[in-house]
């Protein structure tokens, strides 16, 4: 479990009048005053203002390492969403980093605790238990390897560790599954159905042998013992708010009208959608893919609202349109803004952090075990 500390005097709401201009000047003079001790760390999906301020800009996991890895830095400051903040807590706090710092902790903050990630709640550690103990009433759960996708609780990454389990990222889901087809004969994936389903469809996984998960159907997750007995990949019925909105519909609307447009999708999108676009891959490839095109070539890109603007942006030369006509944003990570990260800063600057994200020892030995085992798939 992951123990947050929030200053009693919680003096939020003054920040919120103030002018975007003063926020900035005040977040420049406290980093100018941590100076390489202070990493504010700007996820892929975050605002534009907030990512001219962070020192990093990736996706979780490149972030987390990169900030662990740093030998200065002693408070992170994660604009990105909870789970996020856990795992770089994880990494950068772990034995080894520790005792290379004579026991010093690192201070991981979240600016707003109120970003969450909706699809890391779909999957509470209570519900992964039950569905355990569930499945072991029909399938011998030694011939099972859970996997999570880091967009999960520290929790959820403990228990992978515990059984045998590994995390996986967008990048490397496919390597991980192989990984786990090596030891066992199946895999429970949580909490995102979509990410896991594309990418065992690529590996030849058929959808008859996905059953889907409900953690809310009492009666073996929805399934029959039937079902479970003939499954590869048992799916946790979880999903990303952002991508789900993708929808087939867009897909062709923008065929239409743009002939010879390439679609270009992250895997967190259904099935549907990622069997109709041209490309699917996370974020960094996705990032890579529009840097190595040709110039003028036209694209339609499924992924999180901001990004997409960014890459616009940064890639006049191409011709960039978002793959839906709604405003597919992440809406909680859209909550660290100005005034949020501002109020953190100051506070540590003053020496009475706020928000501050720590993970319990015993969780983050379990969670480095899955994360390291993911680190030696290749
Ligand atoms: S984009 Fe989706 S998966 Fe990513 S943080 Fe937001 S809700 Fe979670």
């Amino acid at each position: 479990m992951a123990t947050i500390t929030q200053d009693p005097a919680y003096e939020f709401p003054p920040y919120k009048s103030l002018e975007n201009a003063t926020l900035i000047d005040r977040i420049e003079a406290v980093r100018k005053q941590l100076g390489a001790e202070l990493m504010i760390l700007g996820h892929h999906y975050q605002q534009d203002e907030v990512v001219a301020l962070s020192d990093l800009r990736g996706d979780s996991y490149q972030l987390s390492q990169m900030a662990a890895s740093s030998s200065d830095c002693r408070h992170i400051v994660f604009c990105g969403v909870h789970f996020m903040a856990e795992t770089a807590d994880i990494l950068a706090n772990r034995p080894d980093k520790l005792a290379e710092r004579d026991g010093t902790r690192v201070n991981v903050i979240l600016p707003d605790l109120a970003a969450g990630c909706s699809m890391a709640d779909m999957a509470g550690i209570e519900q992964v238990e039950a569905a355990w103990e569930d499945l072991g009433e029909v399938i011998d759960t030694n011939d099972i390897t859970p996997v999570t996708y880091i967009n999960s609780a520290a929790s959820l990454k403990a228990f992978c560790g515990r059984h045998g389990g590994i995390v996986c990222t967008s990048s490397n889901a496919a390597a991980v599954l192989e990984w786990a087809f090596a030891r066992t004969g199946r895999v429970l994936f949580f909490p995102d159905q979509h990410l896991g389903r594309n990418t065992a469809l690529k590996m030849g996984i058929t959808n008859d042998q996905m059953p889907v998960w409900d953690p809310h159907d009492d009666d073996l997750g929805g399934n029959t013992s039937d079902a479970l007995q003939r499954s590869k990949v048992v799916l946790w019925k979880g999903h990303c708010s952002v991508h789900q909105m993708f929808r087939p519909e867009h897909v062709h609307q923008f065929r239409e009208k743009f002939p010879g447009i390439q679609i270009l999708v992250h895997p967190e999108c259904p099935q549907e959608v990622n069997d109709l676009a041209d490309l699917s891959g996370s974020t960094g490839f996705i990032i890579k893919t529009v840097e190595a095109a040709n110039p003028g070539s036209t694209w339609a890109i499924g992924t999180e609202l901001h990004l997409v603007n960014r890459l616009k942006a940064e890639h006049p030369e191409q011709e960039i349109h978002f793959l839906s006509p709604v405003v597919c944003m992440c809406a909680t990570m859209y909550r660290i803004n100005l005034a949020h990260l501002c109020w953190s800063l100051e506070n540590l600057a003053a020496g009475t952090p706020v928000n501050v994200i720590e993970v319990d020892a015993e969780t983050t030995k379990w969670s480095l075990v899955a994360l390291e085992r993911m680190l030696q798939v290749k």
